[in-house]
C-alpha cells in the first residue's frame, strides 16, 4: 500500500561519490529517480524534472544549450535516460514569437517537435515550456501531498507567505501549458531570490544551480511543509469520527461480496477490474463526519481527478447495522444518479469542440466502516486510481486542517478532463487486447498446462488467479509470470480443489483481488493406473474427488459469481482423451474423466440462458512440464505399454495420427480460443488436442 510514512523525516539520499562520476544528463536521471521513488515527494507518474546542458550540436558541431526534460508518460521513480526529451533551448525561446495568446495555447504543443535536439524520439510533454522558461539550470516540478494541501486552501497565497517566509513565490491556478510557462519565467526573473514557486491547486516548482542543490532544495521545502502541517493541523480531522471500522476480516468479506455485484453494473460497455484498500488513512476519511460534503467537493490537483474522476461515489452503508442486501438493493438507483450527475456536468461544461462524453460510471467507491474500492479498465490503473485518491485524502486532511479546502472550479476540471490534448493521448493508446478486463481463475495453476494457459491468457490481457495445492510451485509460477505480465495481473492462492471451503476461498480471493470472475479454467489433475482388480477404493475416491467433485465445486462457485455479475462467462474443463476413449488398466481415471466431460455439458445447459459457455479441451500425453507425468504415472504407463520410461514421449508421439508431441502451449492455445469471444457461439463442445487419435473422434 502506498502509505506515506509521515513519521520518518524526508532525508537526502544524495551520494557525492556516486554523483562525482556522472555526466549532467546522468545527474538529472539520478536526481529524478531519487525524487520519484518517494511517494511523499511526488505521486505516481506525477511531476517532472529538467536540466539545461551544453552539448555538441550534431549538425554544426557548435556548443548549444539543450533542455533535458522528462518526456510524455512514464514515472520519475523508474525513468531511464530515454524517458527524457531533448530540445534546443534557443528554439524554445524563439517560439514565444509564435504565441497568439491563451485562446490559442494548445497549438504551441505542435511546435515542440520542431525544437527536438539530436532526433530524440521521446515526445515532449505539455509541461516543457514550464521548465524551459524558468531561468535556472536545474528545475524540479513535484506534486507532494503536503504542498498541494497548502496550494488547495482558500488562503493559499497568504499561507505560502507565512510558512515559507518569502522563499517561495505563488501563482494563481492556471492550466499547465505555454502561458503558465511565461508566468513562471516572469516571476522567477523578477524575484531572483526565490527558491521556488507554489502553483495554486496544483503543485511545486523548485530549482538550483546544480543537480544536488535542486534536489536538496526540493526536499527542504517539502520537509518544511510537512513539519508545518503536522504542527498546525487542527484535531479532530474531517469533523471527527462518525463510524467505527468493521474488523479487518469483515471489511474484506464485505468488499469481496460487493465487488462482483458492482463490477457487473459498471462493466456493460467495457470490462472493469477492481481494487480494494482499507489503510488507516482511508478508514479515517470514510469513517469521518465530513465524508459526504468533502467527497462532493471533488479533488483538486489535475493529476488526482484525471485518475479518479471529478468526484467519488459514496456507498450508502451504515457499519453499525451491516445489511448487505439493503446496500445491494439501493445500488442501481445510486449509480444511475451518479451517472446522471456526471452527464449533467458534461453538458454544463462542454464546449463546441469537446470530445464525446466518456464512461459515466464512478472510479472511486468509498464505503463507511469498510474502505475504498476503485475500478478501471485494467488492474494497474484501478490500483493507481486508488493511490491517487489517497493523495487527495491527504490533501483534504492538510488543507481543511489548517484552513479551508477548495476543489478546482468545475469548468477548469472539465477543461482538463476533456482537454483535446488529453483526448489525443487517449486516441494514441493501443487497442485493448482480446481478453482485456477479464478475470481468469486457473486451477492446477502450478503445473505445466496450468502455467502455459495462464501465460497465454495474460498475454491476451486477462488477469489471472492461479490456485494449486502445491504452494511452493505456485509461488515459482507467480514470479515467472509476473516478470512477463506485471505484478498487478497475477495472483495466487494455495488450495485443495476437493474442499468446498477452500474452493469458496479461491473465488472470494478472485473477487477481492480483481473484482469477480469471467473465465474458469478447471485444470487441476491427477492420474492413476491399475487393473480393475487392483484398483483400491482409495484410488477410486481420489480420482472422483479431484476430477469430478473438484470440477463440480469450482464450476458451481464460478457459476454463482458469474450469475451475480450478469456479464456471462466462459468455463473450460481440461479433461482427457481418456474421457472419451476407454483405456485398459486405468478405469478409475477414465471414468472420472468421462464424468468431468459430462459435467461440463450439464453446466453448459444451465449456463446458456446466462451467457455462460462451458467447453472441454481434451489433451493426450502432454508430457513436457507435467507434474503428473513426472511421477508414478509415467512408470505405470511405461509398464502397461511394455516400454522403458524414457521412451514414453516417443511412444505416444509415434502412436498419434500426426506423429507429433503435444505440448502445454498447444493446450493453452485451445483453452484461449474457447475462453475468448472468438468462441462466443460455442458451448458444450469438446476440442481434442491430441495430435490425432481416431478413437477420440467425437460424434
Ligand atoms: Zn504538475
Amino acid at each position: 500500500m502506498n502509505q506515506p510514512k509521515q513519521k520518518q523525516p524526508i532525508t537526502s539520499l544524495w551520494d557525492d561519490e556516486k554523483a562525482a562520476t556522472m555526466s549532467e544528463p546522468e545527474l538529472l536521471l539520478y536526481r529524478s529517480n531519487l525524487l520519484g521513488s518517494d511517494l511523499r515527494i511526488t505521486n505516481f507518474g506525477g511531476g517532472n524534472t529538467s536540466a539545461k546542458v551544453m552539448m555538441d550540436d550534431p549538425l554544426t558541431g557548435d556548443k548549444v544549450e539543450v533542455l533535458w526534460v522528462k518526456g510524455s508518460g512514464g514515472d520519475l521513480g523508474s525513468i531511464k535516460l530515454d524517458g527524457f526529451s531533448t530540445l534546443y533551448l534557443d528554439k524554445l525561446h524563439a517560439l514565444k514569437k509564435r504565441y497568439r495568446g491563451l485562446e490559442h495555447e494548445d497549438e504551441m504543443v505542435g511546435y515542440l517537435p520542431h525544437a527536438t535536439f539530436n532526433l530524440n524520439p521521446r515526445a515532449a510533454s505539455i509541461d516543457t515550456p514550464l521548465h524551459a522558461y524558468i531561468n535556472k539550470k536545474h528545475v524540479d516540478h513535484m506534486h507532494p501531498d503536503s504542498l498541494i494541501a497548502i496550494a488547495a486552501t482558500a488562503n493559499s497565497r497568504a499561507l505560502t507567505e507565512k510558512i515559507f517566509e518569502g522563499v517561495l513565490g505563488w501563482l494563481p491556478w492556471k492550466r499547465p501549458g505555454f502561458d503558465l510557462g511565461l508566468d513562471l519565467e516572469k516571476l522567477s526573473t523578477e524575484q531572483p531570490h526565490l527558491k521556488g514557486i507554489i502553483l495554486e491547486g496544483h503543485g511545486l516548482f523548485t530549482w538550483g544551480d546544480t543537480a544536488k542543490e535542486a534536489y536538496e532544495t526540493t526536499l527542504a521545502i517539502i520537509k518544511r511543509a510537512e513539519e508545518w502541517l503536522e504542527a498546525n493541523i487542527a484535531q479532530p480531522v474531517f469533523g471527527g469520527q462518525k463510524h467505527q471500522a468493521l474488523p479487518p476480516a469483515e471489511r474484506a468479506a464485505f468488499a469481496a461480496k460487493l465487488m462482483p455485484l458492482l463490477r457487473g453494473k459498471i462493466s456493460k460497455t467495457e470490462y472493469k477490474l477492481g481494487h480494494f484498500e482499507d489503510s488507516d488513512t482511508i478508514l479515517e476519511f470514510v469513517n469521518s463526519a465530513d465524508l459526504a460534503p468533502l467527497a462532493a467537493l471533488g479533488t483538486s490537483c489535475p493529476d488526482h481527478f484525471l485518475r479518479t474522476k471529478i468526484r467519488p461515489f459514496v456507498v450508502d452503508f451504515d457499519p453499525t447495522r451491516p445489511d448487505f442486501d439493503a446496500v445491494a438493493a439501493g445500488l442501481d438507483d445510486a449509480l444511475e444518479a451518479y451517472r446522471a450527475d456526471y452527464t449533467a456536468y458534461y453538458n454544463r461544461c462542454k464546449r463546441d469542440n469537446s470530445p464525446a462524453v466518456r464512461d459515466a460510471n464512478p472510479i472511486i467507491y468509498l464505503i463507511p466502516g469498510v474502505g475504498m474500492l476503485s475500478f478501471a479498465k485494467d488492474k494497474a490503473t484501478a490500483r493507481i486510481a486508488g493511490e491517487f485518491y489517497v493523495n487527495a485524502i491527504n490533501v483534504m486532511r492538510g488543507a481543511n486542517g489548517v484552513d479551508k479546502y477548495v476543489g478546482l472550479p468545475e469548468q477548469e476540471a472539465f477543461d482538463i478532463e476533456y482537454w483535446l490534448l488529453e483526448e489525443a493521448k487517449l486516441q494514441r493508446m493501443p487497442k485493448p487486447k482480446s481478453l482485456a478486463g477479464r478475470i481468469a481463475v486457473v486451477t492446477g495453476g502450478a503445473g505445466g498446462i496450468g502455467q502455459a494457459v495462464a501465460k497465454q491468457l495474460l498475454s491476451e490481457g486477462a488477469c489471472v488467479l492461479l490456485t494449486d495445492i502445491d504452494g511452493g510451485a505456485l509461488e515459482e509460477a507467480k514470479s515467472a509470470l509476473a516478470k512477463v505480465a506485471g505484478k498487478d495481473n497475477v495472483a495466487t492462492i494455495t488450495g485443495n480443489i476437493t474442499s468446498e471451503e477452500q474452493v469458496e476461498a479461491v473465488f472470494t480471493e478472485s473477487a477481492l483481488r480483481f473484482g469477480g470472475v469471467d473465465l474458469l479454467i478447471s485444470n487441476a489433475g491427477i492420474a492413476s493406473s491399475a487393473p480393475l482388480e487392483d484398483t483400491t477404493v482409495e484410488v477410486w475416491d481420489r480420482n472422483q474427488d479431484i476430477l469430478v467433485k473438484g470440477y463440480f465445486l469450482a464450476s458451481r462457485a464460478a457459476f454463482r459469481m458469474m450469475k451475480t455479475q450478469k456479464l456471462g462467462g466462459s468455463m473450460v474443463f481440461v479433461a482427457s482423451k481418456n474421457g472419451l476413449v476407454a483405456s485398459a488398466g486405468a478405469s478409475a481415471y477414465c471414468t472420472a474423466k468421462a464424468a468431468e466431460i459430462h459435467l461440463a455439458r450439464c453446466v453448459a445447459l444451465e449456463g446458456a440462458p446466462l451467457g455462460i459457455r462451458v467447453n472441454v479441451v481434451n489433451p493426450d500425453a502432454v508430457i513436457k512440464g507435467s507434474k503428473i507425468w513426472d511421477g508414478k504415472w509415467k512408470q505405470e504407463r511405461a509398464q502397461s505399454n511394455k516400454i522403458e520410461a524414457d521412451d514414453v514421449e516417443a511412444f505416444y508421439r509415434d502412436r498419434s495420427m500426426l506423429k507429433r508431441s503435444v505440448l502445454p502451449e498447444d493446450i493453452a492455445e485451445a483453452v484461449y480460443f474457447l475462453s475468448s469471444d472468438k468462441a462466443a457461439k460455442s458451448t458444450g463442445n469438446v476440442l481434442n488436442v491430441d495430435a490425432g487419435n481416431a478413437g477420440a473422434f467425437t460424434r
